[in-house]
């Protein structure tokens, strides 16, 4: 016979297609007598109302084969059902497998699913953090040029200052010299005017000792005469040319007069 499923020759004794391993009922006229269809159970519950026509169709002489048939079928029928009892046993462990396996990667999805949203949530906190950096960033650079501009700017004054400073020290440094060198030249001016006032009063001194010995000459050419020992019989002064001052007499003027001397023609006897 052929499988009513898929078509492809079965060997006689056989209880499965080769080919597709459906089920095949036993009695071959049923299988020979139902349409084709896919479901196997509704297959192998077709036999049970054929087999109820069946007995009327055909003679009681036959009764007792059938019904020996008719309990080998039953028993074929009940490993069938239990066979497919265990093979739907077995899809549905296999379903509950499956849906587990299902929900366990549905939750591992929605785990990851959440894990993917707090990543974006961090990324997004991470970037709103990095513009905010570097906007303060960008504020300090800001600063930084500023501070810069400050610091070139207070550096340029600075090296005016110094410059003026260096400039004021070195007029100070001039005028300190200037200073020294004035110091020295009054130092030196006041050592000149003392050496000046030194001889004005040794000036002084002697021209009062000069005034001392002019009154004591005027003193003596008033009242003093000199007499030359040398017959002429005149009186001179001191100062006179014929005054030889070798060997003398001095008097008084009125002395001399009163001795008989008379004054000298040349100095005429008095200053
Ligand atoms: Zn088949
Ligand atoms: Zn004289």
């Amino acid at each position: 016979m052929n499988c009513i499923k898929c078509g492809k020759e079965i060997p006689d004794g056989e209880l499965f297609c080769v080919e597709c391993s459906l089920n095949l009922p036993t009695d071959r006229q049923a299988v020979s007598e139902a349409p084709r269809s896919a479901a196997p159970q509704r297959r192998m519950q077709k036999p049970v109302p054929v087999r109820r026509t069946a007995p009327q169709m055909v003679g009681p002489q036959v009764q007792a084969p059938r019904r020996t048939g008719l309990r080998t079928a039953l028993v074929i029928v009940s490993l069938l059902l239990a066979a497919s009892l265990g093979f739907l046993a077995w899809q549905y462990g296999n379903i509950l497998v499956e849906r587990n396996r299902l929900r366990t990667r549905a939750a591992a999805l929605t785990a990851e699913e959440n894990h993917v949203a707090a990543l974006e949530e961090q990324i997004e906190t991470v970037t709103k953090e990095l513009e905010e950096t570097e906007q303060m960033l960008a504020a300090r650079n800001e600063t930084i040029r500023e501070l810069e501009s400050q610091l070139s700017g207070s550096q340029s004054s600075q090296s005016q200052s110094e410059y003026d400073l260096t400039t004021a020290q070195s007029q100070l440094d001039q005028l300190t010299e200037e200073n020294r060198q004035l110091l020295t030249m009054t130092e030196d001016l006041e050592k000149e005017l003392e050496a000046l006032e030194d001889e004005r009063d040794t000036l002084e001194n002697a021209l009062q000792q000069a005034e001392t010995y002019r009154e004591k000459a005027d003193f003596m050419d008033s009242y003093v005469v000199f007499v030359e020992d040398d017959g002429t019989g005149y009186y001179h002064t001191y100062s006179c040319r014929n005054f030889l001052r070798s060997k003398f007499w001095a008097y008084s003027r009125r002395l001399a007069e009163s001795n008989g001397y008379t004054p000298c023609p040349v100095c005429g006897g008095k200053p």
